[in-house]
């Protein structure tokens, strides 16, 4: 039976990227799912994207990403994930600008539907509670991915199951540690990483990101 591994919200964070991937490698994965929002909030956007495609890594587009490419996305965004936009728009290289424009907002396959926000729109926040029979069956696939909201959860109904990973780069459910998930068959998993949190926040500090973005680092929030 084969292994996948889900991840979502990384947004820039390859230090925290580079520690769940090493804990993925040794877990016998077969295909890694990237469910969007792989730069913004940090520091590090060439790092991850490069890593991304160097694996070739299954990704969707998330909202910040769009919002590198796509004016109109960073005006529905509040100023602090803006000025990180802002500031991803200068250092990403064009080749890497490229990989984001070419990302679709949704990927099926092997039984996965893969979604940022939901199947019924790119970028609305699906918390655990709001997730409904409807919502995994509408993609008629056995598993319906979501991020966005960098909080994990699974919800199994009869022949679909509702997976959040939660965020590797910028966890918001308390924990501070790198989220993602696991699923073999039935087996679905969530696990946390920890990482050296300070090592990226030393990182975005030095490149002038706002402070409040890397406080919420050490909280999880
Ligand atoms: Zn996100």
């Amino acid at each position: 039976m084969k292994r996948y591994a889900l991840i979502s919200d990384v947004h820039s964070n390859f230090v925290a990227l580079e520690a769940v991937l090493r804990q993925i490698d040794g877990e016998g994965v077969d295909t890694i799912i990237c469910a969007g929002d792989i730069v913004g909030y940090n520091s590090q956007p060439n790092e991850v994207v490069d890593e991304l495609r160097r694996r070739a890594i299954q990704c969707i587009m998330g909202n910040h990403d769009e919002a590198v490419i796509q004016p109109m996305q960073e005006r529905t965004m509040n100023s602090l994930a803006a000025f990180a936009v802002r500031w991803t728009k200068r250092h990403l290289t064009g080749e890497n600008t490229r990989f984001l424009s070419s990302l679709k907002q949704t990927l099926t396959f092997d039984g996965f539907a893969v979604f940022h926000g939901s199947p019924f729109d790119p970028y609305e926040y699906i918390y655990e509670d709001q997730v409904d029979e409807r919502l995994a069956l509408a993609s008629n696939c056995r598993y319906t991915v979501l991020g966005h909201t960098h909080v994990p959860f699974v919800r199994r109904f009869s022949g679909a199951t509702v997976i959040n990973p939660g965020s590797v780069g910028q966890p918001r459910d308390g924990d501070a540690r790198a989220s993602y998930a696991i699923v073999e068959g039935d087996r679905i998993d969530i696990r946390r990483v920890p990482y050296d949190i300070e090592s990226i926040v030393r990182l975005n500090v030095s490149e002038g990101l706002p402070t409040a973005l890397s406080e919420r680092l050490r909280w999880g929030v």
